[in-house]
């Protein structure tokens, strides 16, 4: 079996990752905690890319790495890939961006999840990237989820993703549609 170094020392996304490889026969192991990438990339997909990369460099193993946000239409795509970054915690950076969207009458927005996947060399040998289109709530609604969860609202199904049972939202979310379209590549690299 391979191993994949996830590139985050995050137990948490860990244990998210590890879901989405049920079955496949993919180790995943989280990168050295010393180790610090830093994301100087102007997209999702190259700050994804720069992580995987450069981990997978310095130990000589594949890595994995993701890199999502939201982006807000009304805002010029804000705040994209600060959306981590947009306040201290998860409450400021709702707060922060239901100010300055203020009362404008466009409020849709996407989560952008992009997925790159480097050789032991550091060559990126795969990307994909998944989108979720959802609508900016004046108020949060539920209490599943994090980060922008409370204010996303999908109305094909009527309520926002923190109100959404986890199991549909890992299906539906970007995250999903991301890793959706990279596994069965994954797949076919690990019978190579
Ligand atoms: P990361 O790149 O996965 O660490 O995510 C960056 C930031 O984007 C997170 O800290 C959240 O604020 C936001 N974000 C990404 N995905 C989601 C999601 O599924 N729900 C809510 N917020 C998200």
């Amino acid at each position: 079996m391979n191993t994949l170094v996830l590139a985050t020392s995050n137990p948490g996304k860990l244990q998210e990752m590890q879901e989405y490889f049920t079955g496949i026969d993919w180790q995943l192991k989280l990168k050295p905690q010393h180790l610090d990438i830093e994301e100087t990339g102007v997209t999702f997909l190259e700050n994804a890319s720069l992580k995987a990369s450069q981990v997978a460099m310095f130990l000589g193993e594949y890595a994995i790495a993701d890199d999502s946000g939201l982006s807000v239409r009304a805002l010029g795509g804000a705040p994209g890939i600060y959306s981590a970054r947009y306040a201290p915690t998860d409450a400021l950076c709702i707060e922060r961006l239901l100010k300055e969207l203020q009362d404008s009458v466009d409020r849709s927005a996407e989560f952008v999840c992009a997925l790159a996947v480097s050789d032991p060399n550091g060559k990126i040998i795969l990307t994909s990237q998944g989108t979720c289109e959802g609508i900016i709530l004046k108020k949060p609604l539920g209490v599943l989820g994090f980060g922008y969860d409370p204010i996303f609202y999908l109305p094909q199904y009527q309520q926002t993703f923190a109100q959404m049972d986890p199991d549909l939202k890992s299906r539906v979310s970007h995250r999903g549609k991301a890793f959706g379209d990279l596994l069965p590549a994954l797949i076919k690299l690990e019978q190579k």
